[in-house]
C-alpha cells in the first residue's frame, strides 16, 4: 500500500518527469503514514510525495488492481490484520509490511510494466 523511502530511486527530477507522462498521482505534501513511506494507494487513487518512476508506479497500480477485485474495504482490513499478525511475529513493522502479502506481490512484478495486463486475480492468495 505504501512505498518505503529506502527504495527511493536516485534519478534526477528531470529524468523522473520524463518517465512519469501521463500518470495519474495526487500530489501530497506530507508523507503518508510516517516518513519511510513515499506514495499510498487508496480505493484506486494514487497519493504521492513526488512523481514516481515507472516501477514505482507500477507498484502502487498493482496495489489498485488488488483493491479493486477485493472490493476496496475487505482489501484494507486484510491489509490491516495481516500486518497486525506479521508485526506480533517478527516484533518489526517494517519487516511486518514487507511481508505482508500484497506488497510482495507488488515488490515482485513492479519491474515487470507489462503485468498488470498479464495478472491473474488474486494472485496473492
Ligand atoms: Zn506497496
Amino acid at each position: 500500500m505504501y512505498y518505503a523511502q529506502k527504495f527511493l530511486s536516485l534519478q534526477s527530477d528531470y529524468d523522473i518527469r520524463s518517465m512519469t507522462k501521463g500518470q495519474k498521482i495526487i500530489l501530497i505534501k506530507r508523507h503518508p503514514m510516517g516518513s519511510s513511506y513515499l506514495a499510498i494507494c487508496l480505493f484506486g487513487f494514487i497519493f504521492s510525495v513526488r512523481p514516481l518512476d515507472s516501477s514505482e508506479y507500477n507498484h502502487e497500480r498493482i496495489h489498485a488492481a488488488q483493491q479493486k477485485e477485493l472490493l476496496y474495504l475487505p482489501f484494507f482490513l486484510w491489509y490491516g490484520i495481516e500486518w497486525f499478525v506479521l508485526y506480533i511475529k517478527y516484533r518489526d513493522g517494517k519487516k511486518a509490511y514487507f511481508h505482508i502479502r500484497f506488497e510482495k506481490e507488488a515488490y515482485r512484478h513492479q519491474d515487470d510494466l507489462d503485468y498488470l495486463k498479464k495478472r491473474k486475480h488474486f494472485h496473492y492468495v
